[in-house]
């Protein structure tokens, strides 16, 4: 039986969020060896089994590859409700569960609909639909 002692994640949770109320990027993981982009953070690559995954900032656009519609929340969640709750595939890789503030009804929403990273002061990651998202200044 192998004594050695196993890495911890080089980050918690909830300083991931932290620094996602601050405006920072999403973050996941990239496989130094095979390249898969993960958004989980594991002792090994989940594809090739290589050890020591690295940081790496996730793409902000993204699609909606699941949903459902959350009516009894968890108690941060309590006046929002009801709201959808989505799996979303970034562009480039790595899929993140987040919360649609915008979005109330099942029918708001589609599977492959075009989604956005939102910084916020809330808890949890927030995605909000392209065609909401603020046109963005290009060629600056
Ligand atoms: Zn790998």
């Amino acid at each position: 039986m192998p004594s050695e002692t196993l890495p911890a994640a080089s980050h918690s949770i909830s300083e991931w969020v932290k620094s996602y109320e601050d405006g920072g990027p999403l973050r996941g993981f990239r496989c130094p060896h095979c390249g898969l982009i993960t958004a989980t953070w594991g002792l090994a690559c989940p594809r090739c089994g290589t050890v020591g995954l690295e940081e790496h900032a996730l793409s902000a656009t993204g699609t909606v590859v699941a949903f459902t519609l959350l009516t009894v929340p968890g108690d941060e969640f309590l006046n929002d409700a009801p709201y959808v709750y989505a799996v979303v595939e970034m562009d480039g890789g790595g899929r993140i569960t987040g919360w649609m503030p915008t979005v109330r009804t099942v029918d708001g929403v589609v599977i492959g609909e075009r989604v956005r990273f939102r910084p916020s002061y809330r808890p949890g990651v927030q995605f909000i639909r392209e065609s909401e998202a603020a046109p963005t200044i290009s060629g600056a």
